[in-house]
């Protein structure tokens, strides 16, 4: 009786295989979106690492990011590994596992909320340093 009720999900599921566009899970990762996403990431991860030294060495600021903090606290050596080796290489080794694994609108959808919250933290606020005193 059981293999009887089974018998419509499994007619069920292969014909919703059948629906999706060929072309969807048949692109090279290194598609045309893809390239503008992450590079888009890697110059968002730029001007946040130049902003936040700039707030740090000249401004005496912190970091409020307790993740990046024990990165950045390390000069320029540190801020390049949070920013182009995490932030960059990070995310396109994880857009890069979300494609493998057949995951391909979160493999565009990860690296745009990391654009995402890079912008607001460069434009709200790194470029918004003015409330601390400048070193001489
Ligand atoms: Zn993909």
């Amino acid at each position: 009786m059981r293999f009887l009720l089974m018998i419509p999900l499994l007619w069920c599921s292969s014909a919703l295989a059948q629906v999706q566009p060929l072309d969807f899970h048949n692109h090279k990762f290194w598609d045309k979106r893809n390239i503008a996403i992450h590079s888009a990431n890697f110059a968002m991860q730029t001007a946040d690492a130049f902003t936040t030294r700039h707030v740090l060495d000249r401004h005496n600021g912190i970091e409020r990011n307790p993740w990046a903090r024990q990165f950045v606290t390390r000069g320029w050596g540190g801020q390049a590994a949070y920013s182009w080796g995490l932030s960059v290489g990070g995310s396109v080794l994880t857009s890069y596992l979300m494609h493998r694994t057949g995951h391909h609108k979160l493999e565009r959808i990860l690296p745009m909320i990391e654009v995402g919250y890079t912008a607001g933290t460069v434009f709200g606020m790194n470029l918004r340093h003015r409330d601390t005193p400048q070193l001489p």
